[in-house]
């Protein structure tokens, strides 16, 4: 499923499976990549209600932040 880029003022779609659109996505540093796809596994391997809840938060921690780093670098070129 391809979702739009939810970098502001991007007309993007997401390729299957990953956060922002290619070029956003490469902007973002290796060190967020990495808490964006460690913090998504632990999120997907929980089983039950509460281990969901628990999970979800560093992952959507982990992508807030990779949001507003691309959406921060960019911001001089608008
Ligand atoms: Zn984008």
């Amino acid at each position: 499923m391809a979702m739009p880029c939810p970098i502001p003022g991007c007309s993007s779609r997401t390729r299957p499976g990953q956060l922002l659109c290619g070029p956003h996505w490469s902007m973002v540093p290796t060190e967020l990549k990495g808490r964006v796809w460690s913090t998504w596994r632990g999120f997907t391997k929980a089983k039950d209600h509460q281990t969901i809840m628990v999970a979800r938060q560093p992952y959507l921690d982990a992508r807030a932040a990779a949001i507003s780093h691309v959406a921060n670098a960019q911001a001089p070129l608008l």
